[in-house]
């Protein structure tokens, strides 16, 4: 099948109930393994890259420098990755940009190939989100690519966005902003928070979901609901890396139960990337200490290094980087990197496997209705 658009996805998820999970992916072997385990519980899957993820993917290890040339860079080489990866896939596969900051990014990331794309206008004042969000929208659906917007900020931090406070979407307001931008669905801000460190037992403001489908119900809009900063952190994983001689401090996530009771309101798509950065870091660091030998390998042994130096990272762009290429492109030269990306592969389905099975979108994957870019167009038009 080939590469789709959100909007079928969350179509399906509004009238069933359920939610996809949105899986950030920063290297080949990541995307292949998310694609495998959502084959494996035929959920459709949602591949997405943040704005700077795609900086990352263009060959820039301070992707935090990287300029909108590495960006379109990046944004085609993960791709082209993931279209070849699903070309012969059963399920509805999505490319989904995460965060994209502005219209530049989104535009290099649609021309790049992706069928889906945030833009995240959230920190502007409402006239000018809807004004960017607006625009976005009007290169996007010609071409029949779902758009994401989002209302309200989140607190923490995410790829360094970061918010110190956090100002709840207004229900209210939700309507109108479907209305005037035209956006697929909308990410909003009800309690979620970026980052590894949400604070112990975080309770959502359901209400805010209600309250917006609630809205949109009776204005005839279609719309969904994204949930952000949705990790759940297991925390068997981060005693894990701590015993494995890690150092991760105060990192709790969304408990699995207040995500679980939120999706039956509207929210169709959540968000998950701390929780695949945990599990890699676990297994890599389980994987040097089972194999000390490793430590030492010219391949591989740098990887070690780094960690070792930075003992409360988990986030793999800082510690992967010595096997650059073959995150870049797939390539595995050799079985010592082989041995690494397997880590990165059970990682990610560890973690994957069991949110397709906690949001509900397992064995949805033959309901989705098959709408392609084409097909989204005439709709659009
Ligand atoms: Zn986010």
């Amino acid at each position: 099948m080939p590469i789709v658009p959100l909007r079928p996805l969350l179509e399906a998820s509004n009238k069933y109930k359920f939610a996809h999970g949105g899986f950030n992916v920063n290297a080949v072997a990541q995307a292949e393994a998310v694609i495998e385990v959502h084959e494996m519980y035929r959920s459709a899957a949602i591949l997405q890259a943040a704005d700077l993820a795609n900086g990352f993917m263009g060959g820039r290890k301070d992707f935090l420098n990287a300029t909108i040339e590495d960006k379109k860079i990046g944004a085609k080489r993960i791709a082209d990755a993931v279209r070849k990866i699903g070309e012969n896939s059963k399920i509805p596969i999505v490319i989904h940009l995460d965060h994209g900051k502005d219209f530049e990014s989104v535009k290099a990331a649609i021309d790049g190939g992706f069928t889906s794309v945030m833009i995240d206008g959230s920190h502007l004042p409402y006239e000018e989100n809807v004004e960017l969000t607006r625009e976005v929208v009007k290169y996007a659906h010609p071409k029949g690519v779902s758009v994401e917007g989002e209302l309200g900020v989140l607190a923490g931090v995410e790829d360094h966005v970061f918010s110190q406070t956090s100002t709840y979407t207004n229900p209210m307001k939700v309507c109108d902003f479907f209305k005037k931008t035209g956006v697929d669905c909308l990410a909003i801000s009800y309690g979620t928070m970026h980052g590894a460190s949400k604070g112990k037992n975080v309770k959502l403001r359901k209400e805010i979901a209600i309250a917006s489908m609630e809205n949109l119900r009776h204005e005839g809009i279609f719309g969904a609901l994204v949930s952000h900063g949705s990790s759940t952190v297991p925390q068997y994983i981060v005693e894990e890396i701590n015993q494995l001689g890690g150092d991760i401090k105060d990192a709790y996530g969304i408990s699995i139960n207040e995500l679980m009771s939120v999706i039956p309101y509207g929210i169709g798509k959540i968000n998950v990337d701390t929780d695949i950065r945990m599990a890699v870091t676990r297994n890599v660091r389980e994987y040097f200490i089972e194999n000390p030998s490793k430590q030492k390998s010219n391949e591989i042994g740098d990887i070690w290094s780094i960690m070792e130096n930075n003992k409360s990272a988990f986030d793999p762009r800082v510690y992967l980087t010595p096997i650059m290429d073959t995150l870049l492109t797939g390539n595995e030269p050799n079985s010592d990197i082989s041995d690494i990306t397997n880590c990165v592969r059970r990682g990610v389905k560890e973690v994957v496997g069991t949110l397709i099975v906690n949001f509900g979108s397992f064995g949805y994957a033959p309901k989705i209705e098959k709408v392609s870019l084409e097909d989204m167009i005439k709709r659009y038009k």
